[in-house]
């Protein structure tokens, strides 16, 4: 049994002074029963928790870490800059560098905006959507989440919705209106949608892997459908790649599948472990965004130095020849471990990889969609969890998400992780 004392003191205390605990809620636990651990600090390819246990790391901040935690070039690039300082609210040559690496590395995009977070760059992304094509409707699909501007926090339903309820107290329903969902991997409903509102729907914003319903990848010709569609009624396809660009292939989900979206939305991996977002695409659509165009959009620690800095130091080490495919057999690895322990055990499963990132379902049915992922078997998956984490490897607190590999994570800690994965397929799951 793991002594985890120390971390549930400091939940106890945490909980006075930070609502349930925690700065974001899938971190609480809740999925999985039980209290979160509290983290010291992260090597490579492990988290330790203020108890002095060991995990190896599959959870990797929800993604960003590509390199594994503290890799000495990130850390490097960070503690120079810093010395230097850590923000000026003025230009600096760091954008220009990782900018321009941005542009060359993903297809679609010519130009880029750096914000925040990823929740910044899917709303940016969707107002300047909005003001290039004059129009206000957006479709997005159930299961993808792009963040929680109000605009984007509309019920899941089931089915096609064409009016969108507000998914939490706070959101105004004039703010959701607008956003139409459709079924993930569902073409004919969006069909349907572009049909009913020919002349009203200004965007699509999709994952074009989703991974944050678990890992869903795309059917074949769902997003060739959904550019063609867009096309045709002059609409924008925004792919949201906050976790998948740079992840699920070097040039993002949009080189992988050879599809060209309007925008493009980032995050994570592009600041190597510090809040970052940006959102890119085309020049005459980005040139739109203020001070070259009219649409409002700033923010005071935009382009923050450091967060460029450890952005740009992860994706060079990431484009070395050899790394990223060091890392995508990391992913397959684990993966075809699963598979492999899950039907010897006899315990039905339904997995994915796409590049870096892996999932599993406990489902007897394929899952392509959010209503088809909401029918696995959550309680076992925290009895999986619980018994991966009691032999120190560390996969996301919930059924509902992406599992993430590192450039770190390549010998001992993957091993550790076999033999883990074994033993609870034969142990704890029967
Ligand atoms: C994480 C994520 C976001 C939100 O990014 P934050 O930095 O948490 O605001 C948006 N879209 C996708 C696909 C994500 O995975």
């Amino acid at each position: 049994m793991l002594n985890t004392t120390q971390s549930s003191h400091l939940f106890q205390r945490a909980r006075q002074v930070i609502p349930g605990g925690v700065n974001s809620p899938v971190r609480a636990f809740r999925g999985v029963g039980g209290d979160p651990l509290f983290i010291a600090r992260g090597e490579g390819a492990y988290l330790y928790d203020v108890d002095g246990n060991r995990y190896v790391d599959y959870v990797l901040s929800w993604g960003p870490l590509i390199l594994g935690h503290a890799h000495p070039v990130v850390v490097e690039a960070i503690r120079r800059q810093a010395a230097w300082g850590t923000s000026y609210g003025a230009p600096t040559e760091l954008e220009v560098e990782l900018a321009s690496l941005i542009c060359q590395l993903m297809p679609a995009v010519e130009m880029v905006r750096f914000v925040n977070s990823g929740t910044e760059a899917t709303m940016s992304a969707l107002r300047l959507a909005r003001a290039y094509t004059g129009r206000r409707k957006i479709i997005k699909f159930a299961g993808c989440y792009h963040g929680h501007a109000d605009l984007l926090l509309v019920q899941a339903g089931s089915g096609v919705a064409t009016l969108g309820l507000p998914d939490s107290p706070g959101v105004p329903p004039g703010a959701t209106q607008d956003t139409l969902t459709a079924p993930y991997n569902d073409l004919e409903a969006v069909r349907v949608l572009f049909e009913q509102f020919p002349d009203d729907i200004a965007a699509v914003i999709v994952e074009p892997v989703a991974g944050n319903m678990g890992v869903v990848p795309p059917a074949n010709g769902f997003l060739p459908g959904l550019r063609d569609l867009t096309r045709a009624y002059g609409a924008l396809l925004i792919f949201d790649e906050v976790m998948t660009g740079f992840r699920v292939a070097l040039g993002g989900a949009q080189q992988k599948y050879g599809v060209q979206p309007d925008l493009t939305a980032l995050g994570k991996v592009i600041g190597g472990g510090l809040p970052v977002g940006a959102y890119g695409g085309q020049r005459a659509i980005m040139e739109q965004v203020a001070p070259a165009g009219p649409v409002y959009q700033a923010g005071t620690l935009s382009g923050n130095p450091l967060a460029m800095a450890a952005g740009l130091a992860t994706l060079r080490t990431l484009c070395e020849p050899g790394v990223f495919g060091q890392i995508e057999a990391v992913a397959r690895t684990v993966h075809d471990a699963i598979c492999r322990e899950a039907r010897a055990a006899g315990v039905p499963v339904q997995t994915a990889v796409v590049g870096t990132m892996f999932g599993l379902f406990f489902n007897e049915h394929p899952v392509t969609s959010y209503d088809e992922a909401k029918t696995s078997d959550t309680r076992r998956y925290a009895t999986f969890f619980h018994a991966l984490l009691a032999r120190g490897v560390y996969l996301a607190p919930s059924a509902f998400e992406a599992g993430f590999a590192s450039l770190a994570h390549a010998g001992p800690a993957l091993d550790q992780t076999l033999d883990a994965i074994e033993g609870v397929f034969r142990c704890d799951l029967v």
